[in-house]
């Protein structure tokens, strides 16, 4: 038989929302149950030095959530190695399903799923995928030590991956499809002064191409955006750094959600469509997408959660 948990909050994610919401709803007294998902730590843990953590000039990504954990740990949070494969918010208490067969049921639900790399979408992209193609510098980074690699993108993480990779690469190609940025200006200022990095402006991946035994990536045909002039670029790895879609695969068809799946929260609340289920970070954020405004809204979830409980009772 199924083993059951019952409890008053459940916290689905383990990224900045997730913990922050599990240190509040632990010092509220209501005893949260926090489920980490396949990333324990979330976005964090794929990056290397954050900047911009209050408090840190510099800390290792993969630090911050550690420490995050713990503290949410510390202050009374159970934190549980599953991943929840469906929920029932059609009644009260909610029910949701996870892979390990457990069900948890729970008075109110903290959403902090955050959200996944995007990919291209080519056929060639896919193929690769694993074997010269990634979304996860600091994951795959070292394969590629003295070899040539691109980079595709033109936000904060296409510069960072680019930065990051040039510790391994002999080259990074930074592969934009407009000819201006939307990295901050310090990390671009870092870019365009970095002796390994090229930019390739106005270009786009038409196709990733290699061998098959072994498997592995020889280049790229990259094509112009403007007047479709197709050109080769050979490298070793390519690295996707094309932003983020929100992890909505859980409740895209219970929850309202908008711009492209975030869920949808009342103005100034992480109040969503059904009450009693909060929605906090990534997942409902498609504005600012930082740690810090994550976990601001982690701690928001939970407050909202504990005065919700209580008016119940
Ligand atoms: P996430 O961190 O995305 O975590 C989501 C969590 O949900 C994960 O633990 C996952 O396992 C879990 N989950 C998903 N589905 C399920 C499920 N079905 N069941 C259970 N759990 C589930 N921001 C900054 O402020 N500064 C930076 O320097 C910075 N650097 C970055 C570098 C990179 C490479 C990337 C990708 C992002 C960076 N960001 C940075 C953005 C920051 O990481 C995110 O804004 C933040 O992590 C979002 O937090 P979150 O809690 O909403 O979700
Ligand atoms: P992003 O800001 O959404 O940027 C995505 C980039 O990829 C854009 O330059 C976009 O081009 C390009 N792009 C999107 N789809 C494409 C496609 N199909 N083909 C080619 N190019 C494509 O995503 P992000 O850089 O991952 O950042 C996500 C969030 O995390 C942001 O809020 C960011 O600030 C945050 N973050 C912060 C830090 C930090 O604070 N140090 C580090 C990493 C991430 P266009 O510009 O033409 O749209």
């Amino acid at each position: 038989m199924a083993d059951t948990r019952k409890t008053k909050v459940l916290i689905i994610g383990s990224g900045p929302a997730g913990y922050t919401a599990g240190v509040y709803a632990s010092r509220a007294m209501l005893n949260p149950i926090l489920v980490q998902g396949i990333e324990p730590g979330g976005q964090l843990t794929t990056t290397t030095e954050v900047e911009n953590w209050p408090g840190d000039s510099h800390v290792q990504g993969p630090d911050l959530m550690v420490r995050m954990e713990a503290h949410a740990r510390d202050m009374g949070c159970e934190i549980i190695g599953d991943i929840i494969s469906s929920v029932d918010f059609s009644k009260r208490p909610f029910i949701c399903q996870s892979d390990s067969g457990t069900v948890y049921e729970a008075d109110a639900i903290i959403l902090a799923t955050g959200a996944r790399a995007k990919w291209l979408g080519l056929p060639s992209e896919e193929a690769f995928k694993g074997f010269g193609v990634s979304a996860c510098a600091t994951c795959d980074g070292f394969f590629y030590r003295g070899m040539e690699i691109v980079v595709v993108g033109g936000g904060n993480t296409a510069v960072e991956e680019a930065l990051f990779l040039t510790n391994f690469a002999s080259k990074v190609t930074l592969v934009h499809r407009r000819d201006e940025l939307r990295s901050e200006k310090i990390l671009e200022d870092r870019l365009m002064k970095h002796p390994k990095i090229e930019t390739l402006w106005f270009h786009e991946i038409e196709e990733v191409y290699g061998t098959d035994m072994p498997k592995g990536v020889e280049g790229v045909k990259v094509k112009h955006t403007k007047t479709g002039e197709i050109t080769d670029l050979p490298c070793k790895g390519v690295f996707i750094a094309i932003g983020h879609a929100p992890a909505n695969e859980l409740v895209k068809d219970v929850l309202e959600t908008h711009m492209g799946g975030y869920v949808v929260t009342k103005p100034d609340s992480t109040e969503t469509s059904i009450p009693g289920v909060y929605a906090a970070g990534d997942l409902t954020d498609h504005k600012y997408r930082q740690a810090v405004t994550s976990a601001g809204m982690g701690c928001m979830a939970a407050l909202e959660a504990e005065r919700w409980l209580a008016e119940q009772e």
